[in-house]
């Protein structure tokens, strides 16, 4: 009986006449939720529900993973290929043998008359591992491009490069299970419910099990910091100043993990010089977090049995994002908190797929976690692939961000983009429409020719979507799971794997390139071999163990009957000593910041009922309809000094642009800030600056000053942001 009442009404719902649940994984965030898709008797996907045996959600779904069927018929899905000969023409339908003949003889005319690096290529962390293998096979092996990245580094490269320094390697140590088993829960950055509403229910259980201290950083009070039972909120980009302090009173205390520091770190003397210049009060002047906090959370931290730190993009969209995962890292390792149940440093990846990106793509290495820059790593590949080792560059070429303003320069004149949307994504955007209008050539191959990119292009390859085709996620915590093919493509589109391997025939007589197999399957055989004996090993996975058990976490050996949970268990890393590194971490202000003509910090982050630019969940009724209009929230006392009103329409401006967004008031935001959705076309990143992590490449989305005023016209605004909620 539930609150008393003696006739529990039983929930109806519809029947949809599934004949057939069909197993797949979601393909929107990196949770990694199993999923099953209902068929109905015409073949047609009907229903969605969570798969009660996996490990991963226990049955459970969000709100997308609920509707994700619905993505099959959505509006704007491209259904033949068209081309064009300026984006200023009228796109022409086309078969697909032509328009792969244009991408191969425009990429060719380009490399003969600028060279091999003028055309690049920017992907995506939303294709499946297989793809992104044959794609970086395709860009490294037959075209040779060195100018190749993903959209992940808009998202996670912070995370890569944060890792790689200190533990020699990508790769999260650590999993949701760790969640049953830590004593403290530090979050940075990080709004679970809304980002990873699933991971975050599992935290949620863990909690209900057994009590332990939750503490949120973050500057805004989110419904994470809502429901912690500590919310610092701290002055943006200053995580690391933060952590500087958590170590400096950890060390000062003697509250360090000697005996790990000594057995498996490298660096500690250097470090301890360096926090000892960020002692609380210090500390407390720059990040905003008062010094008895300070020591409270470092003691707490510190004297866990085991403690954890996950982050997301409060710490990577920073112009110190890769000192900030370091530093956490750093803090982690005093405290000896890496690879042992409870105690970890995991960062809590983006896309359905970044690390699939990360692992197999071949963007910022070689396949498996590999090195362009190092001799072997070339050498092994090279001989596998069956082609000659210095067709590879020797160092890693552009990353996306910088691949953009290279366009301007004139540096790079085609461009491919899959299953990406830097027209909405990027920072900046009145710069990127401008660059997307020099290029000689621009593919943009999408499962929606509604993209906002699309725009530009010279050639569409509309692109099947999510389950209409086969193949393997990762998600956050390394656990590979299987996308079944569920539903053919969508009209005429074709699956990516399908596409590269058509592109690849195209350079076939151009020089020796590697075979590609016609199956993703095979794809991933290969991709078994090339990581055996590896950190990063594949090879005692199949796609039928990926599905009887849900999702399998790497490494996994041959013969394994399943994989590992966590990294580092035995405290060896990946660097040649085998020893992680403290690494010393000063801070310098490098932000743009709050000042009269731009009195608030802009903020911007992820809404539960968005993805991706709103390419997929723009279309669904049940997304679109929960959250349909560019929003800002802001601070009461602040609109009140401004004569604006909830409800009313703002206009914000900064140094680059401007935007028109309805107002929300809420004391979710401090005064001096105001946040808006990052997914709305035409919105939040006409605003922003995003200067680049030195290391990563990442913008500083979230650190940039903006001004705040009425709209001089409301009507007008109404009308425009209206129209904005069509799509
Ligand atoms: S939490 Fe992420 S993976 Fe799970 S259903 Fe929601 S969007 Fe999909």
């Amino acid at each position: 009986m539930v609150f008393g009442r003696k006739h529990k009404n039983p929930i109806k719902i519809a029947d949809k006449g599934v004949v057939e649940w069909k197993y797949t994984t979601c393909g929107y965030c990196s949770t990694g939720c199993s999923i099953e898709v209902g068929l109905d008797q015409r073949g047609a996907a009907v229903a969605s529900r969570g798969v009660a045996g996996a490990d991963v959600n226990r049955g459970k779904l969000c709100i997308k993973g609920i509707f994700e069927h619905e993505l099959f018929g959505s509006d704007g899905r491209g259904k033949v290929p068209l081309v064009r000969d300026s984006h200023l023409d009228k796109f022409v339908e086309t078969g697909w043998d032509g328009a792969l003949d244009k991408v191969g003889n425009e990429i060719k005319r380009l490399q003969s008359q600028y060279g091999r690096d003028s055309f690049a290529i920017i992907s995506t962390g939303q294709i499946m591992t297989e793809e992104f293998y044959t794609l970086g096979k395709l860009a490294r092996g037959a075209i040779g491009t060195n100018n190749y990245c993903g959209n992940t580094t808009l998202c996670m490269a912070s995370a890569v490069s944060g890792y790689k320094r200190s533990f020699g390697s990508d790769g999260p140590p650590g999993c949701y299970d760790d969640f049953e088993h830590t004593e403290c829960l530090l979050a940075f950055g990080s709004n679970l419910p809304e980002q990873h509403p699933i991971i975050f229910w599992r935290l949620k259980m863990a909690l209900e099990q057994r009590k332990f201290p939750v503490i949120v950083v973050d500057p805004r009070v989110t419904m994470f910091a809502q429901m912690a039972d500590m919310h610092l909120p701290i002055t943006p980009g200053t995580d690391m100043v933060l952590l500087n302090a958590l170590a400096h009173v950890i060390l000062k205390e003697g509250l360090a993990d000697q005996a790990y520091i000594d057995a498996h770190t490298t660096g500690i003397s250097e470090f301890s010089s360096l926090v000892e210049q960020y002692d609380p009060f210090t500390a407390s002047q720059i990040c905003g977090i008062d010094e008895d906090t300070i020591r409270n959370v470092a003691r707490l931290y510190a004297q866990a049995g085991a403690a954890m730190t996950i982050w997301t993009m409060g710490i990577n969209q920073s112009t110190h994002g890769t000192d900030g995962v370091v530093a956490i890292n750093n803090l982690n390792i005093i405290t000896g908190n890496v690879g042992k149940p409870g105690g970890t440093s995991l960062s809590i990846t983006g896309q359905a797929n970044a690390m699939g990106t990360r692992e197999w793509s071949s963007c910022s290495g070689l396949p498996g976690y590999r090195y362009l820059e190092k001799e072997e790593d070339r050498a092994d590949i090279a001989k596998f692939w069956g082609i000659d080792p210095e067709f590879f560059p020797k160092q890693r070429g552009l990353t996306m961000t910088d691949i953009l303003p290279a366009i301007e320069t004139g540096q790079i004149k085609g461009l491919w983009l899959v299953a990406t949307n830097p027209m909405t994504s990027m920072p900046n955007t009145p710069r990127i429409r401008k660059t997307l209008e020099k290029l000689e050539f621009l593919v943009v191959q999408d499962a929606y020719r509604d993209v906002e990119t699309n725009e530009y292009s010279h050639v569409y390859l509309p692109a099947a979507v999510w389950a209409e085709k086969q193949g393997v996620f990762t998600n956050t915590e390394r656990r590979v799971n299987l996308v079944r093919n569920v539903i053919k493509p969508h009209a005429d589109s074709k699956p990516d794997f399908w596409i590269f391997n058509q592109v690849a025939k195209r350079f076939a007589g151009e020089r020796t390139i590697p075979n590609f197999p016609e199956t993703t399957e095979a794809a991933f055989e290969e991709m078994k071999q090339l990581s055996k004996g590896r950190m990063l090993d594949y090879s005692g996975l199949s796609y039928a163990m990926l599905e009887a058990q849900k999702g399998v976490q790497w490494p996994c050996t041959e013969g394994a009957a399943t994989g590992s949970p966590r990294l580092y268990t035995d405290g060896k890393f990946q660097h040649a000593d085998g020893k992680a590194r403290l690494i010393p971490l000063p801070y310098v202000e490098n932000n743009e910041r709050p000042d009269e003509a731009y009195p608030f910090w802009l903020n911007s982050g992820r809404v539960v009922e968005h993805f991706h630019t709103r390419t997929r969940t723009g279309k669904l009724g049940n997304l679109n309809k929960f959250s349909p209009t560019p929003y800002m929230e802001m601070n009461p006392d602040a609109a009140r000094t401004l004569g604006i009103a909830h409800g009313s329409y703002a206009r914000l401006s900064t140094r680059r642009g401007d935007a028109v967004v309805m107002v929300q008031l809420t004391q979710r935001v401090p005064r001096n800030m105001v946040f808006i959705p990052f997914h709305f076309h035409e919105c939040v990143n006409r605003l922003t600056l995003g200067l680049l992590d030195p290391y990563s490449r990442q913008p500083a989305y979230k650190q940039c000053a903006v001004k705040v005023e009425a709209a001089a016209d409301q009507q007008a605004a109404a009308e425009r942001n209206t129209a904005a909620r069509a799509y």
